[in-house]
């Protein structure tokens, strides 16, 4: 059996803080895959599964699916194998119990480095209000500071660039009140753990990378 330590690396932040490209750089660094449970949700309500039907109305509305919902779809993709080496959580935690649900799941192994992406709601805003995904492969746009080279195409696979339906102005501000209320208690919760590292993310991405992965990894200095 491999003794090699789990490395999970858990980011967290406001919606629209850079979660999804930040895990999309670390699943190639470190080979390990990215979990986001929004696309989870949102690929159970492009199935028509029963979890799927159960979670759209509360995405739809910018508010948060229920705990025992999100934890088994979690639960289940945690226990695949390709996340033996460990795993990118992106959009999980989002509530206390969940964050308790997943210490029971480490018990005594290493520790998750928890990576917490700060921006202010402003500037979430723009960048929500702006932003396209790919309706194939998911990959993110933003009309000025990311656009696509052909408007409205993906670069990568060519299908067209929507908007979420999420990323209204009305759904965005519940969604930042909901991220106020039950999700950033989560700093204060890592924080206390010191497990807890703040990014500012009024930044290039790759400065933003370069963070995280000395975060991750204080001896590794390739990427400085
Ligand atoms: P995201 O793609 O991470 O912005 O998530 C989109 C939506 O999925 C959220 O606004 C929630 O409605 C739901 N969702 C994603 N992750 C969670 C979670 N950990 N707990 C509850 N709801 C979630």
């Amino acid at each position: 059996m491999s003794t090699s330590p789990l490395r999970v690396i858990i980011l967290i932040g406001p919606p629209g803080s850079g979660k999804g490209t930040q895990a999309t750089l670390l699943k190639d660094r470190f080979a390990i895959p990215h979990i986001s449970t929004g696309d989870l949700l949102r690929s159970h309500i492009q199935k028509g599964t029963p979890l799927g039907h159960q979670a759209q109305k509360f995405i739809e509305k910018g508010l948060l699916a229920p705990d025992d919902l999100i934890l088994e779809i979690l639960l289940q993709r945690i226990a695949e194998s390709d996340c033996r080496k460990g795993y990118i959580l992106d959009g999980f935690p989002r509530t206390i119990l969940q964050a308790e649900a997943l210490q029971t799941v480490f018990g005594n192994s290493t520790p998750p480095i928890v990576i917490h992406l700060d921006l202010n709601d402003k500037k979430i805003i723009d960048r929500l209000t702006q932003r396209m995904i790919c309706s194939h492969c998911g990959a993110l746009y933003h009309l000025h500071l990311s656009p696509p080279k052909i408007p409205s195409q993906c670069n990568h696979c060519g299908n067209p660039l929507v908007q979420r339906k999420d990323d209204t102005k009305e759904v965005i501000i519940e969604r930042l009140k909901v991220y106020h209320t039950l999700t950033a208690p989560l700093i204060h919760y890592y924080s206390d753990k010191k497990l807890l590292h703040t990014i500012d993310c009024d930044q290039p991405k790759e400065t933003i990378f370069a963070q995280i992965i000395t975060a991750c990894d204080p001896s590794d200095l390739s990427s400085q």
